[in-house]
């Protein structure tokens, strides 16, 4: 099939995400030395300006070039030993992606396996944590939004868990998909390392991994004997002190990013994490209209940056991603690994509005009838319209 090539490509996945023109602009600068003196009056305000972002005042920054990934990595070969204990769990393809690579870095992984459409298990956490009453369990581990899912969980609720056993256990989080998303606070739900990268919610090229680690983390990276150079958080911070870095940064995407942040803090973080549960509210009314189901099985558990949306079990849910995309330039997210074929996801985060998923439900609508999706046309799109208009009107009553 040859691909329609019109207009704009409508990008619904959750990752990369759409860039605000003000921010690809701002990317288009000349290279500049990166050993500078003042190098540090472009860097020094991006560091404080993410801890508003990550919700904290005492923890770490650390940005390196890398993604999400490379994020995850830091944190296992920072803080941790080979053979010491974690717990994790696994609900998708994301949080399954960390466990494997705590195994291949020789962790001794607790492994909650759990259904994909559910959270994190909390209740069999702290069954695990109160057993382990020598405390040889070092690091709970927690994937805030599973996007592959389309699941978010309580990150507050493990730190009340471990607070009320008294367990010291590290709280290490991927928030690779919720950081500037969903309301996420480090200081106040006591976590001790949070994973970012730069394409998700901070609306940028891939490119930088971007980490708070808590200063009690800190605290036992000395007695951490995992290897670590690229990613080590020491050599990090002794050029960091003065805003530089141990070899090349990515210069243009720190000009991207004040403009990403400046961006967010002029909008306002919580109007964006309010927008963001606008529009998955749009989305979610949609799906149901269209008598279909989410992958996530709890309404608690609902992601409001991403949606995977199962098919009937006779369609090929990679058909109407491969519709969608040749006949209507649009990309919708492909059902990952045990989902493959299963669902389609709609990302809906990072710098969208109203009319963009009035358009990716409509492209849906269009790519799943085109299937042999039983459809009806716009009834996804109406759900969703309405869901807007009674917030206007509730809007300007308040008003
Ligand atoms: C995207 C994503 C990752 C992986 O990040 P990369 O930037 O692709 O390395 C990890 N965790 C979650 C929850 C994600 O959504």
């Amino acid at each position: 099939m040859m691909k329609n090539t019109n207009g704009k490509t409508g990008l619904f996945i959750p990752g990369p995400t759409n860039i605000p023109d003000c921010v690809r602009q701002a990317l288009n600068v000349p290279m500049q030395d990166m050993r500078a003196p003042d190098f540090g009056d472009l860097t020094l305000p991006l560091f404080a300006d993410l801890k508003k972002v990550f919700k904290t005042e005492t923890a770490e920054v650390f940005m390196f070039p890398g993604s999400g990934t490379a994020g995850w990595e830091s944190c296992l070969s920072n803080l941790f030993s080979s053979g010491e204990k974690v717990l994790m769990s696994s609900f998708g393809q994301f949080s399954m992606l960390w466990v494997d690579m705590a195994q291949r870095f020789g962790l001794n992984v607790h492994h909650c396996e759990v259904e994909w459409g559910l959270g994190i298990p909390h209740e069999e956490y702290r069954q695990i944590l109160e057993k382990d009453t020598n405390h040889e369990i070092k690091g709970v581990f927690a994937c805030h939004n599973e996007t592959a899912t389309g699941v978010a969980s309580d990150i507050g609720a493990i730190r009340s868990i471990l607070d009320e056993l008294g367990h010291p256990a590290l709280l290490c989080v991927d928030g690779v998909s919720s950081i500037g998303s969903l309301d996420f606070r480090m200081d106040e739900w006591g976590v001790d390392v949070v994973v970012s990268g730069s394409q998700k919610g901070f609306m940028l090229p891939t490119g930088l991994a971007i980490v708070a680690v808590s200063q009690k983390a800190m605290e036992m990276r000395g007695e951490a004997n995992l290897p670590r150079t690229f990613l080590s958080y020491d050599d990090m911070m002794k050029t960091n002190v003065t805003g530089h870095f141990p070899y090349t940064p990515a210069t243009q995407l720190f000009h991207g990013l004040r403009a990403s942040l400046d961006f967010i803090f002029e909008e306002g973080l919580e109007n964006v994490i309010a927008r963001h549960t606008r529009l998955a509210h749009a989305v979610r009314a949609g799906v149901h209209a269209w008598g279909l189901e989410l992958c996530a099985k709890e309404s608690e558990n609902y992601s409001d940056t991403v949606s995977a949306i199962v098919v009937p079990a006779h369609i090929d849910s990679a058909e109407v991603l491969k519709t969608a995309y040749y006949k209507y330039n649009m990309s919708l997210g492909a059902g990952l690994n045990k989902v493959a074929g299963k669902v389609f996801r709609i990302g809906h985060l990072g710098d969208l509005n109203e009319i963009m998923i009035v358009q990716a439900l409509a492209g849906a609508e269009m790519a799943m009838r085109d299937c042999g999706i039983n459809i009806e046309l716009g009834s996804g799109v109406a759900a969703a319209q309405e869901t807007f208009i009674d917030q206007t009107a509730a809007a300007s009553i308040a008003a």
